[in-house]
């Protein structure tokens, strides 16, 4: 049972918001701790995911690191896969939908360059892993999720565990919040096959949208979509991930 489960997993290291491995410092987290599940020691476990997963591999903003060591991502995986809640690599959550590694977290994080007083736009909310770790850094977080049962537990979940600060609506987030928007920041977790228009439109100009584009399966390129100040769009690439694709209803 418990190499099926582990083979589960590491075939899921290739299936949503992941790296390739040959970026950076491989991965050094192995097997799935053996212990029973009451004595792990996650605070000791998200130290070492941030050190070893995420430092490692070049994240620097301290902000962003001391969010990763904050938010207990224990909570956003299913019970079933607590334990290997640290490891480095994505974990299934509800509705075939996956909860992204760790290092992607903090690199989309970073790389939106988020301020205390901004407001940003998630679109895929998925299990409010991502949503709760860009909390800790600006002021409100508003997240869409495409599967309205997926909103319904992920809202639950972020007011269960006091993150006020975000806010969750079931919808098709191609379309963006415009009521809410313009952001200072937008984040999207799905691989898109092209730059959805309305989200560039819902970026404030000088900020930053992040999302993984693509029209193959098997990988996207994250890329950061920046609005210059006088409004026109400047596109850098970054590297190639694998997310769960963006869906249209
Ligand atoms: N950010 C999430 C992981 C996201 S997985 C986390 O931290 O856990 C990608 C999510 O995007 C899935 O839940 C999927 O249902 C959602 N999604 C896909 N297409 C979407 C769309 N058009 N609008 C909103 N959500 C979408």
């Amino acid at each position: 049972m418990k190499k099926l489960l582990l083979a589960l997993i590491i075939a899921l290291n290739v299936s949503c918001g992941s790296a390739p491995a040959d970026r950076g410092a491989a991965s050094t987290q192995g097997t799935p701790s053996a212990r029973p599940r009451q004595d792990i020691d996650f605070e000791q476990a998200r130290r070492r995911m941030v050190e070893e997963q995420i430092e490692a591999r070049g994240v620097t903003d301290s902000r962003v690191l001391e969010a990763m060591s904050r938010v207990p991502r224990h909570e956003y995986v299913p019970e079933r896969y607590r334990a290997f809640a640290y490891n480095d690599n994505p974990l299934p959550i509800e509705f075939e939908q996956t909860i992204s590694q760790p290092y992607i977290v903090a690199l989309m994080t970073e790389l939106l360059q988020p301020e205390p007083g901004d407001r940003i736009l998630e679109i895929g909310t998925g299990s409010g892993y991502q949503a709760a770790v860009a909390a800790e850094l600006v002021s409100e977080v508003y997240s869409i999720e495409i599967i309205p049962e997926l909103a319904r537990s992920a809202a639950d979940r972020l007011e269960r565990l006091g993150v006020s600060n975000v806010f969750v609506r079931a919808g098709d987030g191609y379309l963006g919040w415009p009521e809410q928007g313009p952001f200072d920041g937008i984040l999207v977790t799905a691989g898109a096959e092209h730059i959805p228009e309305p989200l560039v439109e819902q970026l404030k100009p000088g900020a930053r949208m992040i999302i993984p584009v693509g029209d193959s399966l098997s990988f996207q390129i994250l890329r950061v979509v920046e609005k210059l100040p006088g409004g026109e769009v400047e596109i850098r690439d970054n590297i190639r991930v694998r997310f769960v694709p963006f869906r249209r209803n």
